[in-house]
């Protein structure tokens, strides 16, 4: 499912042609803590990731429709280029949060938002259900009010392909 082209049909980008670009990377079990993984291979014209970071993990240059580079080692997990990112392109990830669960999180602009400890269903790219995760943590960002991020566990065998919640029902 996740081989096919999509960008130019759904939008959002397959593992295939994710793998297929340098500037996708992926953290490993290195990492001790989650670090931004950013899935944007558009050339558009496009860069608040890199101005809001404040440790300059980002690079995107003089040329505002290069791809967004992410150095891990400088990242520090803050989440401000998850928030400010308009194509909800980036996550924070960790591969081995604990022996047995990834951590991600991810921007969320729907209500009702989840409560810490609720289970939830975890979506890949195309807004398929691929696992149940728990929600670690709901965080809202002042200047970026219109988007909550979701800190979630969940099993280290969906690592790359969690990227999402899907969205709960209102009451
Ligand atoms: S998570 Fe924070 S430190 Fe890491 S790239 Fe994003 S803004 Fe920079
Ligand atoms: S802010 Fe988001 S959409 Fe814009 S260049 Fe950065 S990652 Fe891509």
């Amino acid at each position: 499912m996740d081989t096919e082209k999509r960008l130019k049909t759904t939008g959002a980008a397959s593992l295939t042609e994710l793998h297929a670009t340098k500037e996708y990377i992926l953290p490993d079990e290195r990492m001790q803590h989650p670090v931004a993984v950013i899935e944007c291979i558009e050339a558009i014209p496009c860069n608040p990731c890199e101005t809001a970071c404040p440790v300059h993990a980002i690079t995107v240059g003089s040329e505002i429709t290069n791809l967004p580079v992410i150095d891990i080692e400088k990242c520090t997990g803050c989440g401000l280029c998850v928030a400010a990112c308009p194509g909800l392109a980036i996550y924070l990830k960790q591969k081995n949060y604990t022996k047995d669960l990834s951590y991600i999180a991810f921007p969320f602009e729907y209500v009702p938002l989840p409560e810490v400890g609720q289970s939830v269903n975890m979506v890949d790219r195309f807004g398929l259900v691929v696992c149940e995760g728990t929600v670690i943590k709901v965080v809202k960002i002042k200047r970026f009010d219109r988007t909550a991020i979701i800190h979630a566990s969940y099993p280290v065998e969906q690592y790359e392909h969690v990227v999402n919640m899907q969205r709960l029902a209102r009451n």
